[in-house]
């Protein structure tokens, strides 16, 4: 027989048990119910409410965000609202992770659906971490008598926000830090300064095209380390020679854009100018016009020209709100016809929203996210020296 929880990602299986599923009496209410019910319940939290809503969210849930951004600006504004003993994410799993680490002790963060994901975060296991690192060690590449001359440490890691607690703890413990899409490029040149190569997780798109692009690492001093192999697939010369160890993971919805999709998208809008998230593989970043972290996407396009014409290579939600938002002095497109949707932000539902709003109300707490305190110490640290690092 096969599985009963098909199409799950292994977070999803793992976080299902604790996960509480939305009663009955929440599906299938009318989007007038359901919208009227949440302003009224968001109003009598009043001020002991903060919702934080991700770009990527659906639009009948980001129209109820007081803050809406990437991971990063969000991580951001929860020292802001110190009055709010409830912060509802808006997101996924590890963004509340995070949101727990930051907040005070009287916040409690809560995810609408946990079984809200992220396939990229799932792609980095704490146990395959600590492998590579016990690898890396016996390869002769880190550890105490692997120091150069210059007085750089062998290799520091540095993992995308987008990965679980227990990694981001592992790599604050270890001299490492955390990075967004938004300061990748401080974050690798603030590691340089620090070791003499860069462990990068999960995603080795991000960790290559800012190394490339931004910092003009040739991709002959890259190497990918695939966890599932044993010293990642690689033998120690060749990890030797690297100054970016990129982890084997990826956004399975960044993944789907194309460049044969920018050679289409040119023929049919000449003229038109190619931005893409630097979630997207190498050769994507090469074709495109220009690449960034989505709030840099938001600015590019709103400050471009009027009659500009872009295709937009990110989250769909983000892109249509874009568009609507510009138009009609300016045209934006989904650079894939299809457009990409994250399938585990969509789980997030205003139906769920407004759930755990009025269960609120009625002073129960649904769906809360915590770091276990032995991981919070070293999660704090990598996450400050992110926030410190513009
Ligand atoms: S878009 Fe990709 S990286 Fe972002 S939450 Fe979805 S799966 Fe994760």
């Amino acid at each position: 027989m096969g599985s009963i929880i098909p199409l799950l990602t292994e977070f999803e299986k793992n976080s299902i048990s604790e996960r509480q599923a939305l009663p009955e009496k929440y599906l299938g209410l009318p989007d007038a119910e359901m919208d009227a019910r949440i302003a009224a319940a968001r109003a009598t939290l009043g001020e002991r409410l903060v919702i934080l809503g991700h770009h990527y969210q659906r639009d009948e849930v980001i129209r109820f965000a007081d803050f809406t951004g990437d991971s990063f600006k969000l991580s951001r504004q929860i020292a802001t609202r110190p009055k709010a003993d409830f912060i509802v994410f808006c997101g996924v799993h590890f963004m509340a992770e995070s949101a727990d680490v930051l907040c005070a002790p009287h916040q409690q963060v809560i995810l609408p659906d946990l079984a809200a994901g992220c396939s990229m975060a799932d792609m980095a296991d704490p146990d395959q971490l600590a492998t590579c690192w016990e690898e890396l060690q016996q390869m002769g590449i880190l550890g105490p008598d692997t120091e150069s001359k210059s007085g750089k440490a062998g290799v520091i890691p540095v993992t995308y926000i987008n990965s679980a607690a227990s990694i981001k703890a592992f790599i604050g413990e270890r001299g490492g830090t955390v990075c967004t899409s938004g300061n990748a490029k401080a974050t690798l040149e603030w590691a340089f300064e620090r070791g003499e190569k860069i462990l990068f997780l999960p995603d080795q798109h991000l960790g290559r095209n800012t190394a490339y692009y931004k910092l003009g690492i040739p991709l002959d001093e890259m190497v990918v380390w695939d966890p599932h192999e044993i010293f990642g697939g690689l033998e120690p010369e060749e990890v030797k020679r690297a100054r970016m160890i990129l982890w084997k993971g990826h956004c399975s919805v960044h993944e789907r854009f194309t460049v044969p999709q920018i050679e289409a998208v040119r023929r049919q809008h000449p003229g038109v100018r190619v931005i893409v998230h630097p979630e997207v593989p190498w050769a994507v970043v090469n074709a495109a016009d220009d690449n960034g972290s989505t709030e840099y996407i938001l600015k590019t396009v709103r400050e471009s020209p009027a009659g500009s014409v872009w295709a937009v290579g990110t989250e769909v939600h983000l892109v249509n709100r874009l568009a609507n938002e510009v138009a009609p002095d300016r045209t934006v497109i989904s650079l894939d016809q299809f457009g990409c949707l994250c399938s585990t932000m969509f789980r997030v539902s205003p139906n769920h929203l407004l759930w755990i709003l009025e269960e609120l109300v009625e002073g129960r707490v649904h769906n809360r996210v915590t770091v276990p305190d032995d991981q919070k110490h070293w999660n704090r640290v990598a996450l400050d020296r992110m926030l410190s690092i513009q």
